[in-house]
């Protein structure tokens, strides 16, 4: 199964990303960067299984965000 994978280190807390994609992302009040919904943290990278009906919207997300600092891997 494909994952999205967020490196919230590189995160510039543009808030795109929760803008089109609400239901995966929200801004965090704490440091302003985006947290992807129900993901895993291995490191200092986010992980999550993706939903076949998120894949479009995802790849969207992972076009505008300024730092690329998303990826499906
Ligand atoms: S689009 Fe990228 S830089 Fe902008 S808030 Fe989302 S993850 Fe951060």
């Amino acid at each position: 199964m494909q994952k999205i994978v967020q490196y919230r280190n590189k995160c510039i807390g543009c808030g795109v990303c929760a803008e089109q994609q609400p239901e995966l992302w929200r801004m965090s009040r704490k440091d302003g960067k985006a947290i992807l919904l129900r993901a895993v943290k291995k490191k200092e990278i986010f992980v999550l299984p993706m939903n076949n009906s998120a894949h479009q919207k995802t790849l969207e997300v992972i076009q505008v965000c300024p730092v690329k600092s998303i990826k499906i891997s």
